[in-house]
């Protein structure tokens, strides 16, 4: 006599074993219409499920709680899907064979080798959700049927697939004691696919779906396994929140800033350059040169020098800093001189000789630096220093290249070579928590002035476990300490997060996501008691005795590649006044106001204001389309009545209407008082009130 336990914690007795349906059923004709799972124990289940224990029941429907789609529901809907296109493109390629097909957050993929026969492209899409329609209206029951692990086994031997029959095994090896098949339809007459469940109860239940993308993939993850592809989709209880959901991916490919890089052309990757070294196009540039500017001001204000440094160095420079040769797997290979490579041809060295001897210093040669640290310090070391002149700060934005094996094409966030807004303090070790405080002021100036707030802080802090740390415990406790109290002021949200320390201290990350998601680490702030060892540097303290300084790397924004990169995503593209590679564009209604528009275009010129004038022949409104497909920040439009007022007609990117009118002279102080304030006055602001 099952006693059941419904959510609320009224309980159901029932004289014999009922499913689940049946109990949604009994308590109510709506909740038994719309209900297409079942959660028994907090196990999610089909509708089918039999009960015939005390247990508790929960009937899953897509009933939208909290202003989100129920995740049990969406769960087993795109489930059902991804066998409902598995069916479907079973029927359009008769030849292909079924891997995988698990639901994802945000759809579902199924992985299917197509060798031997015709592969599949985005034009076969409309066909394929075509058929997969056909199957939805049939309305067919999920079936589920079980059998004995051997005679499952043998059952899938005979058909003959090594991806089902492997699956299989692998769940039998994880302790299943039988075998599931879900029919899409009737056992034996239907399509079927070997599965744990569970199931929507028909096909009818699934309420929108969409093929969406191929991506290759290989059986297992395995490079040497077969080659398969992935088919993904994904499935709603509504058309409404399918349609929601594929606007919102259009969004998102829109702010995509491989996209808007090309479109507003900010910067281009080109293979005859070189995958992964990205070229700063002149629109580009702007939003660079304005950016290191602000910087810079801030760095003079917080006493920091500016020093330049060449873009190699000697190997024994990075023997030193012990980047060479370890982490060789990330750097181009060294630079050798002629008559070096020219005496060891006549001595008949092959390359392998080569690199072995320069491992072992035989040989010299230079390192594109994969870091500007080692520069930095030879700075420092240059001239003698007492306590007085501490902390020594030393800035570049300072290019350097690193070899990664996957150089993404066409993107500006993972690339091979970049710049650093690089800085290394050498300090007194009373004088770490302040400075380590300055640096992440001036992060939190900077992005605040972007209004950039959506990003995570990591303290990373050594493993208390660990003996790969250097140094002193209680200098690590200090260092530890200041990182620590350094975050709080941050007044965001930030983690600790022990082992995440570098091996020579600890350190601050700022990691913000990308449109899709992508988590990326941007600047960082780290304390380092080891290299100012290995470089044997020192200070002269008060008691007229060297002493040695503690370092700190910081690069707030990572690189000026990546920064960007997630910057134009940031504002899609529309970056504000300051940034922005063209600020005004003036419009001449018609030749009657050109020469007005010729005037007003220099005025701003000599303002220092990137402005420009469209005195082409096309309409205005023509013109004003041009203006807003580059997300150029104002518009000037102005025809014979602005010119005989000597007024401007304002319009601002992304609003609709005209701001209206404003005065010439107005109009020019206003757009110069919005650039040097970067944004704090805006002419926007200004004409609203
Ligand atoms: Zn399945
Ligand atoms: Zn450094």
């Amino acid at each position: 006599m099952p006693r059941i336990t419904l959510p609320d914690g009224t309980v159901k007795e029932f004289a014999a074993p009922v499913t689940a349906a049946e109990v949604a059923a009994s308590i109510g004709a709506g909740l038994a219409k719309a209900a297409i799972g079942a959660k028994v124990n907090g196990e999610l289940s089909d509708l089918a499920t039999v009960l015939d224990s005390d247990c508790s029941l929960a009937i899953v429907t897509p009933k939208k709680r909290e202003g989100g789609a129920d995740a049990d529901a969406l769960f087993l809907i795109r489930h059902s899907t991804a066998h409902v296109m598995a069916e479907a493109i079973q029927r359009l390629f008769p030849h292909v064979k079924l891997v995988y097909g698990p639901p994802l957050e945000t759809g579902f993929y199924y992985d299917i080798s197509f060798e031997g026969g015709k592969a599949i492209s985005t034009e076969d899409f409309p066909a394929i959700e075509a058929e997969m329609a056909k199957i939805v209206a049939e309305n067919r029951p999920f079936t589920r049927y079980e059998m004995p692990i051997d005679a499952g086994l043998a059952k899938l031997k005979g058909e003959g697939s090594k991806f089902k029959l492997d699956n299989a095994e692998r769940a039998t090896a994880a302790g299943s004691t039988a075998l599931s098949w879900y029919a899409t339809g009737t056992p034996g007459t239907n399509w079927e696919d070997l599965c744990r469940g569970p199931h929507v109860p028909a096909t009818g239940k699934i309420g929108a779906f969409k093929v969406t993308s191929l991506a290759s993939s290989y059986w297992k993850g395995d490079e040497n396994l077969d080659r398969l592809t992935r088919v993904y989709g994904t499935a709603f209880a509504t058309k409404e929140e399918l349609a929601a959901h594929m606007a919102q991916l259009d969004e998102a490919k829109k702010r995509d800033h491989r996209v808007l890089g090309k479109q507003l052309r900010l910067f281009h990757i080109d293979e005859m350059v070189g995958q992964g070294l990205v070229l700063w196009t002149p629109n580009g540039g702007v939003v660079r040169q304005e950016l290191q500017t602000f910087i810079s001001e801030e760095l003079r204000k917080q006493g920091y020098h500016q020093v330049f440094t060449p873009h190699i160095g000697k190997l024994d420079l990075y023997r030193t800093s012990g980047h060479f040769p370890y982490y060789r797997e990330s750097q181009y290979p060294p630079l050798v001189e002629h008559e070096q490579l020219s005496m060891l041809a006549k001595e008949g060295c092959s390359c392998g000789d080569l690199v072995n001897r320069m491992e072992k210093g035989e040989i010299d040669g230079y390192l594109l630096k994969p870091m500007n640290c080692p520069h930095h310090i030879r700075i420092f070391a240059s001239s003698p220093h007492s306590y007085r002149d501490m902390p020594v700060r030393l800035a570049e934005f300072g290019t350097v290249y690193r070899w990664e094996q996957s150089g993404e094409i066409g993107g500006m966030t993972r690339v091979r070579g970049f710049t650093q807004d690089d800085a290394h303090l050498f300090v007194r070790e009373d004088q770490v928590a302040e400075e380590v405080l300055g640096c992440l002021s001036l992060v939190k100036l900077i992005f605040g002035t972007l209004g950039m707030s959506d990003y995570r802080v990591r303290v990373g802090l050594r493993d208390p476990d660990s003996a790969k740390y250097v140094g002193d415990p209680k200098n690590w406790d200090k260092a530890e300490e200041a990182c620590r109290a350094a975050a709080k002021t941050l007044g965001v949200p930030f983690s600790e997060e022990p082992g995440e320390a570098a091996f020579y201290g600890p350190k601050i990350d700022f990691v913000v996501k990308d449109v899709i998601g992508r988590s990326w680490q941007l600047g960082t702030v780290q304390v380092d008691y080891n290299l100012p060892i290995r470089f044997d540097l020192s200070y002269i303290g008060a008691d007229n005795q060297p002493h040695r300084p503690v370092m700190i790397h910081r690069a707030p924004f990572g690189s000026m590649e990546r920064f960007v990169g997630c910057l134009i995503e940031h504002f899609a593209g529309a970056f504000p006044l300051w940034l922005a590679p063209e600020q005004v564009r003036v419009l001449p209604i018609s030749e009657k106001s050109a020469d007005y528009a010729r005037e007003l275009h220099s005025a701003l010129r000599a303002q220092g204001i990137r402005a420009t004038l469209d005195e082409s022949n096309d309409r205005i409104q023509g013109k004003i389309k041009d203006a807003s497909d580059m997300k150029v920040p104002y518009c000037a439009v102005v025809g014979p009545r602005d010119a005989e007022g000597r007024k401007v007609s304002v319009r601002a990117f992304g609003t609709e209407a005209n701001l209206g009118e404003i005065g010439f002279d107005a109009f020019v102080d206003g757009i110069a008082r919005e650039y040097r304030t970067r944004g704090a006055e805006t002419v926007k602001g200004s004409m609203a009130k």
